[in-house]
């Protein structure tokens, strides 16, 4: 490609706008463009990058038997109805209506459709397992969009899903993806790290979140120095210090235990849908452990809500709050999104017995003053977790360190064909359900991580694998008619190669054109001008280590072939 001729409008100032280091830089080099909060224009370049690695992600998920498909992003309400998620997935569904009042919403994950094809028609076990995903745009209503491409509204998603007819099956597809998602990120050369997740609104019975590790990354990951265990602080904070953690009913009698006991049979203590519990928070309170269910909004999670009740002083010793905590075990059901007061939203189906939005503005409550002002005040002051918090597996040295989710698979088991009856006739043909797992990874968050992780102060340093271009040529007197003849001789031959290169022909100063080599990022420079060519040579630089040397044309063909 021809610089002249390609549309790269990059800027020398960094957008005041922007936060993080990837936002700038993508920003500058003229990858992409905000079209308003949250939606983003991939512009020539930053679409390159994203189909880079979109590419590794389909190599490797094909390679793992895994076939692509493509569905649509409207779907209708029903199916979310089916699954209750309609009602539960909270602000971040974007819901709308056809010319014919019909409800849709924009996808944010695809489970309700893939799971709504694959029942039509799966009948046998002969026919499965069923490997598929697709590579796709997503919208999900953030509650703060932010940080570019890191959270965005509408961002690419390569979304895949397995039905097993038993859980070996299920198990074997989950390690597939397991395997595939390292072979990935490996092969985009980011330094990441697997770890165990909480479900959120996805749902499941366990599940893995893959990190790469950087400083401006939103989870916080615990992992042991000692042993493999390795967590996002969301799901550590379940076995948080270890506590003799339980659940109280609403009858105070029942105590369920985590890890004992399934959200499935907590829900079932509680006469509240299993969809309706995101999260458990665990509080000890005058030495009884009382549980708060969270639901809905992820963002409100365990550790901030927490942080969130020390930061507004709630006495859990006193009695008063004793006393509303034990009768609300759903008391502090968690807002979709913050726009509700944090204790009001009492409406969890089933949840009558318990205290209502009347009741929750008793005495009790008042004290605990959570309004949505005093919630988004006190955002700011949230104590972050230390490694103290955390409970070591085998008692080793626990260390927390930042990290940003590219990817998340889930071991759905029965969540999804249950609610939507999706089965089978077993080899005795008797019906069962199919055992369900789901696998993200964030292809526009990639990139934005590929640039925090590698980057200096004059611009990115790709990684091969997702640089835009494996190498740019300057052509430093476009107006010298030698030094243009020589860096078109070096550009046909290097395409000749295949080698992916941009050839920066544009009647630029130099140093406009060394500062934007190093701001767009390749990994090869190759420099043409006309001192060099008096003596025959090209310099060269490498970008990630900024090494330069002198080399001949023949010298380039041989660096490439
Ligand atoms: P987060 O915790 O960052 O909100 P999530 O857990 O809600 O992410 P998943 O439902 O697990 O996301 O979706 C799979 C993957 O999609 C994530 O691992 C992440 O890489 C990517 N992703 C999710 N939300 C966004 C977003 N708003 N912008 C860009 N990528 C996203
Ligand atoms: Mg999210
Ligand atoms: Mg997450
Ligand atoms: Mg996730």
């Amino acid at each position: 490609m021809r610089f002249s001729s390609c549309y790269i409008p990059t800027l020398k100032e960094s957008p005041a706008d922007a936060e993080v280091v990837s936002h700038k830089l993508l920003l500058r080099a003229g990858m992409v463009r905000r079209l308003t909060s949250g939606l983003y224009i991939y512009l020539p370049l930053g679409l390159k990058i994203i189909d880079k690695i979109a590419n590794v992600v389909r190599e490797e998920v094909n390679a793992s038997g895994f076939q692509e498909l493509l569905m649509p992003m409207v779907q209708p309400a029903d199916l979310w109805k089916e699954t209750g998620r309609w009602e539960h997935y909270g602000k971040e569904l974007l819901r709308f209506k056809d010319r014919n009042e019909r409800e849709y919403c924009l996808g944010p994950t695809h489970e309700e459709v893939i799971t709504d094809l694959v029942r039509g028609e799966v009948r046998s076990y002969r026919q499965l397992p069923v490997r598929l995903y697709q590579i796709q745009s997503k919208f999900r209503d953030e509650i703060r969009p932010r940080f570019g491409l890191m959270r965005g509204r509408e961002f690419m998603m390569k979304d895949g899903y397995s039905f097993d007819a038993d859980s070996a099956g299920a198990e074997q597809s989950y390690k597939l993806m397991y395997d595939a998602y390292t072979r990935i990120f490996r092969r985009l050369g980011l330094k990441f790290r697997a770890v165990e997740a909480d479900t959120g609104s996805i749902g499941g019975n366990f599940s893995h979140e893959f990190m790469v590790l950087a400083d401006t990354g939103e989870d916080t990951i615990a992992f042991c120095h000692d042993c493999d265990y390795a967590a996002n602080v969301e799901r550590a904070e379940v076995v948080w210090k270890g506590a003799p953690c339980a659940v109280a009913c609403p009858e105070h009698e029942k105590v369920a235990t985590p890890g004992a006991h399934s959200v499935e049979e907590v829900a079932a203590m509680l006469r509240v849908p299993a969809a309706a519990i995101v999260k458990t928070m665990l509080f000890n309170v005058d030495g009884k452990t009382v549980a708060v269910l969270v639901r809905g909004d992820r963002e409100v999670n365990d550790i901030k809500l927490k942080n969130l009740l020390k930061a507004q002083d709630v006495d859990l010793a006193g009695a008063a709050t004793v006393e509303a905590l034990t009768h609300a075990p759903v008391g502090f059901a968690g807002p979709v999104g913050l726009d509700v007061p944090i204790y009001a939203d009492l409406e969890l189906q089933g949840a009558t017995d318990y205290v209502t939005g009347a009741n929750a503005a008793d005495a009790h409550f008042k004290h605990v003053d959570l309004r949505r002002d005093a919630v988004i005040t006190a955002w700011a002051d949230l104590r972050a977790i230390t490694a103290e918090d955390v409970c070591p597996r085998c008692g080793g040295r626990i260390e927390l360190t930042k990290g940003i989710e590219v990817g998340h698979i889930f071991m759905l088991g029965l969540k999804y064909s249950e609610a939507m009856h999706a089965a089978f006739l077993d080899e005795n043909g008797k019906e069962q359900l199919m055992i369900m797992g789901c696998y993200g990874i964030g292809v526009s968050r990639v990139a934005a991580s590929a640039i925090e992780q590698n980057h200096d102060e004059n611009g990115i340093v790709f990684p091969p694998p997702v640089a835009p271009f494996e190498c740019i040529l300057l052509n430093l007197d476009p107006r010298n008619a030698d030094v243009t003849a020589k860096a078109e001789e070096i550009y046909a031959m290097l395409q000749g190669l295949g080698v992916d290169v941009l050839l920066d022909d544009r009647e630029e100063r130099p140093g406009v054109k060394f500062k934007d080599a190093d701001l767009l990022g390749a990994p090869m420079q190759l420099v043409v001008g006309g001192k060099g060519l008096a003596r025959g040579i090209v310099e060269c630089k490498d970008r990630r280590s900024g090494e330069k040397g002198e080399l001949s044309v023949e010298d380039i063909e041989e660096g490439f072939s």
